[in-house]
């Protein structure tokens, strides 16, 4: 037999070489440990799983915020060959029930924080055989996770983990649907850890801060797993505070940090006022978005002087694409250049079959590498629209649009299904968004079409504002020179807040729900 690595492997190597180096320190509960302390945790709550009936394949949700409890918790599952199945502590009851049952979880982990709505889901929720809770004593129906730890034994289980075999269900985050359970395989993370090694230069001296929810893949995938593997060493905070991460850079020495934009944003601005020594820092990461031009000036003033921008989903690792330091200032707005082990294209989404589109030209998004998913979990539907073989090689098809610049790097433009066509122009949303945000009574704007009997669709702005009226935005936006005639809006909405998943990102699905809602009503009226 072959050699072969797993996700409980990669720990169980670091603690062969460096057993007495730090691994993880969680302020909030005292907890340090080195990798020899956190590895025989590790083997304890795995033990005391298998324990309570978890077997190799069976899916084991968290309701988790950050701390060593989860991370003990995927590493354990790793072990086990249990699936992890991270979920977002701020989903409702319906969501947790949603997920948990779609993934037939045995175990649900959860905490003060998410007890209420795993409490109300609790009903419905009929796999679930057991339930852990990790702030002290839970409710009754709950085992208490310092006391199971304690009861499991320390020697490694024995269970043949395949590299083959599921590691988790991630939940994609809802932007453009229901979330879909995206199926990542071991050898799948050994590849990307690997791969963020070497593009982001992780050292065994390196620190990192975990502020980001370590539920979501770009956290857990992009910046403890490949420090694991590497042997550095993780800080994790509960949750995002500016002031409390500028502390711990200085206490810790912290060398690394992944926050998205606007996290970065109030890091930058909370230091620009802050009488804090973040000298130590020397790589921020970012994703979901390119990083405005003044968050990364301010930024480089403040905090550190290098970046690198991550594109990519959940259902690719999560990175596939690399914008390298050198090219921050460069290339504003690009999303940089394929990562290693990486193939992209770009074709008409509208060609059958594909083709790819000239240079500069704006086509769907695919990227093939070694990460990809094995498939979206109960979906076949989902799974065969976006894995598709040509030339021997397996493309993700992302459901985003872009293009590439004639060096070869890729801008990210907009998703695919919330393009609007009026007229027979496409039109980016992202474009007309980005204007109507440059208005400074605009607090937020989500632009979508909607059908339109003689355009084929038109473009209507749901906008969160603080007095402005319809009117003076369509003056702002004819005087902008950016937008043409054709891409100004024809309606303007006023809302109190536009519905976001719980990471933030605007759900235009629900937009375009609420107006055909709106349109039934009327026509019923009518
Ligand atoms: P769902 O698939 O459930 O609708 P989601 O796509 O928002 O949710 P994620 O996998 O968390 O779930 O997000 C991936 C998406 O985020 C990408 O498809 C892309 O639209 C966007 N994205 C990620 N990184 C970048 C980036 N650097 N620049 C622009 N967009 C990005
Ligand atoms: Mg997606």
């Amino acid at each position: 037999m072959s050699h072969y690595t797993t996700v409980g492997k990669t720990l169980e190597q670091t603690v062969a070489r460096y057993p007495d180096r730090e691994a993880i320190v969680y302020p909030r509960k005292d907890h340090r440990f080195t990798y020899a302390e956190f590895d025989e945790r590790v083997d304890r709550l795995a033990n005391a799983f298998a324990d309570l009936g978890i077997e190799r394949g069976d899916r084991v949700a968290t309701v988790l915020h950050n701390g060593s409890e989860f991370v003990l918790t995927v590493y354990a599952c790793a072990k086990l060959g249990a699936v992890i199945t991270p979920l977002n502590f701020r989903l409702a009851a319906g969501d947790i029930e949603f997920i948990v049952s779609d993934a037939a979880a045995e175990l649900v982990v959860f905490e003060a924080a998410t007890r209420e709505a795993v409490t109300a889901a609790r009903p419905e929720l009929e796999s679930v055989e057991e339930y852990v809770y990790i702030d002290g004593e839970g409710p009754s129906y709950a085992r208490e996770f310092d006391a199971l730890l304690a009861s499991g034994d320390a020697e490694h289980p024995s269970v043949d983990v395949s590299e083959d075999d599921a590691y988790a269900f991630i939940y994609t985050s809802g932007t453009t649907g229901r979330p879909k359970g995206v199926v990542h395989e071991h050898r799948d993370m050994v590849d990307h850890n690997l791969l963020c090694i070497a593009e982001m230069n992780v050292t065994r001296d390196d620190v990192g801060l975990s502020v980001m929810p370590l539920y979501h893949c770009a956290e857990l995938h992009c910046s403890l797993f490949p420090r694991v593997q590497r042997g550095a060493t993780t800080v994790i905070l509960h949750e995002f505070d500016p002031a409390v991460a500028l502390d711990a850079i200085e206490e810790y020495d912290v060398s690394f940090l992944f926050a998205a934009p606007t996290a970065w944003n109030g890091l930058s601005l909370t230091a620009a006022d802050r009488d804090v020594d973040v000298s130590s820092l020397q790589l921020g990461l970012y994703g979901a978005a390119p990083m405005p031009e003044q968050v990364l000036e301010n930024c480089r003033e403040h905090l550190c002087e290098d970046y690198i921008q991550a594109y990519g989903m959940t259902e690719i690792g999560p990175a596939g694409v690399f914008q390298r330091p050198e090219d921050q200032l460069s290339k504003q707005g690009c999303a940089g250049l394929p990562a290693l082990n990486h193939e992209l294209r770009i074709v008409d989404p509208d060609a059958d079959p594909d083709w790819e589109v000239a240079q500069g030209e704006i086509g769907e998004i695919l990227i093939a590498g070694p990460c990809t998913m094995r498939e979206y979990w109960n979906r076949p539907d989902a799974t065969a629209r976006s894995l598709r073989e040509a030339d021997g090689t397996t493309w993700y098809y992302t459901g985003d649009l872009g293009y590439r610049d004639a060096d070869g790097y890729l801008y990210v433009v907009d998703r695919k299904d919330d393009m609007i066509v009026s007229g027979g122009e496409n039109i980016y949303p992202a474009e007309v968004e980005d204007v109507l945000f440059s208005h400074a009574g605009v607090e937020a704007a989500a632009v979508v079409g909607e059908p339109d009997e003689e355009w084929g669709e038109r473009v209507v702005a749901y906008v969160v504002g603080d007095g402005v009226t319809a009117d003076e935005l369509d003056a702002f936006a004819l005087e902008s020179d950016q937008l043409a005639d054709f891409k100004r809006p024809r309606e303007y909405t006023f809302v109190e807040e536009l519905p976001t998943n719980p990471s933030g990102k605007v759900q235009k699905f629900k937009l375009r729900e609420s107006d055909d809602a709106a349109r039934d009503d009327a026509e019923t009226e009518a």
